[in-house]
């Protein structure tokens, strides 16, 4: 959410908006610019609109990390639609195997692709974080690969967030309190609620 170009920071403290804006600057404009001049551009709403550039090598260190953990052999050669052809096809034969006793489910299918989607925009909303958190505290994943899962998505330091923090084996405080409170990952039905999973979706 925080990084949807023209909307309002909100102050975490009061929830009221702090006056500031969130605004596209072009690098040259970062690097001519002072401080002030920068808050100054950022009092309101910015009428044009910049083409960002999404990071393509995120996404491809993503698809490769969920080739590794699927045991799907990948080279540089291999296109990102053919991985995640066999990403797809190997992950949801998987939750037909039984490992209930463990109480880890893999990963859904519709999850995966929203991951992937918001690798390649470069955000997500927080209820989408929640989604994503839960989903993987529920497959078992460890804190780092909670972290570089965000990470991917943010491509930038992790802050005070809570989804991932600047050490790599450390997720955010929201993932711990996830954790904590051993909550069961989003149903199906709310999935479905919120556009996320379709009637004909597999999982
Ligand atoms: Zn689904």
């Amino acid at each position: 959410m925080r990084r949807i170009p023209n909307t309002q920071y909100i102050s975490k403290i009061t929830g009221e908006p702090t006056g500031v804006w969130c605004v596209q600057l072009t690098v040259n404009e970062v690097m001519k610019m002072s401080i002030e001049e920068l808050y100054g551009m950022a009092m309101g709403p910015r009428t044009e609109e910049f083409e960002s550039t999404k990071s393509k090598k995120a996404y491809r260190h993503f698809v490769e990390y969920m080739c590794d953990s699927l045991e799907i052999k990948h080279t540089v050669s291999l296109s990102i639609q053919h991985l995640l052809d066999k990403i797809n096809n190997k992950s949801s034969p998987i939750k037909q195997s039984s490992i209930k006793n463990d109480y880890i489910m893999p990963p859904r299918k519709c999850i995966i692709e929203l991951i992937e989607h918001n690798i390649e925009r470069g955000h997500s909303s927080h209820e989408e974080n929640k989604i994503i958190g839960m989903e993987l505290i529920n497959a078992g994943y460890s804190n780092r690969d909670i972290h570089f899962i965000f990470e991917s998505i943010y491509n930038e330091p992790g802050g005070d967030w809570g989804w991932y923090t600047d050490h790599p084996d450390k997720a955010g405080h929201i993932i711990d309190n996830m954790k904590e409170k051993a909550l069961n990952r989003y149903s199906k039905d709310k999935l479905i609620q919120m556009n996320i999973c379709r009637d004909n979706c597999p999982c």
